[in-house]
């Protein structure tokens, strides 16, 4: 399982990254997290909610 190597309040992250099958985006799950790209389930980038897979 990938970690993220985003920021979250002043320390690494190591959260778990999810990639977008709609539009490929890999981003982290976590609010507030300076790697964000998904929230509850949806995709920032393109919005679509549920498409996600776990990247490994
Ligand atoms: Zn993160
Ligand atoms: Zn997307």
């Amino acid at each position: 399982m990938a970690a993220c190597p985003g920021k979250f309040k002043n320390r690494t992250c190591y959260g778990m990254v999810h990639k977008c099958k709609s539009c490929g985006g890999v981003g982290c799950d976590r609010d507030g997290c300076s790697n964000q790209g998904f929230k509850l389930s949806k995709c920032l980038k393109c919005g679509k909610i549920g498409n996600r897979e776990n990247v490994r």
